[in-house]
């Protein structure tokens, strides 16, 4: 049977999208090889931001830099961009970097570049989960593991 598949912030495999241009190892995510399909999204870049980049936050229902840059548009083709990705695979699931003004799910910085968290979502995830699409972060791996284990169960039937 084919591995369900699931999008993955390109950064979460260590990959140099990241704003400041670095890579980060995160260690859990390699348990979930054999389980699943990983595509590979970073949507700051689908969205046409260079890297390294100036960081950005959400402001209401816009996004800017630090410097004060409206990138709002950018950050909304990045997130139709990873939205495709996500149709063409078949995935019904997102494992998405947390906290990101694109990536983060339930909690993001609050626009003040203070290191402030506020309750709301990424502009990716946000478009992901008003598509039916499941996002976790990956600090939820063991849920995200269970809903991939339900998934195999379905498939089987
Ligand atoms: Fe790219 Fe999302 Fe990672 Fe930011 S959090 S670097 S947008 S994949």
């Amino acid at each position: 049977m084919e591995k369900e598949p699931i999008l993955i912030s390109a950064c979460l495999l260590g990959l140099s999208c990241r704003y400041d241009g670095c890579g980060k190892d995160y260690a859990g995510i390699g348990s979930l090889h054999g389980l699943c399909a990983m595509i590979p999204v970073c949507p700051e870049q689908l969205g046409g931001l260079a890297t390294p980049r100036i960081p950005a936050e959400r402001r209401g229902d816009r996004v800017v830099t630090a410097a004060g840059t409206d990138v709002t548009e950018q950050y909304e083709r990045g997130a139709e961009q990873a939205l495709r990705l996500a149709g063409q695979f078949g995935c019904r699931m997102a494992l998405l970097k947390e906290k990101s003004p694109s990536c983060g799910c339930g909690r993001i910085y609050d626009g003040t570049f203070s290191r402030t968290l506020t309750e709301g979502n990424g502009v990716t995830a946000q478009l992901l989960l008003e598509h039916g699409i499941q996002v976790f972060g990956e600090n939820q791996l063991d849920r995200l593991k269970e809903s991939l284990n339900g998934r195999k169960e379905e498939r089987s039937e």
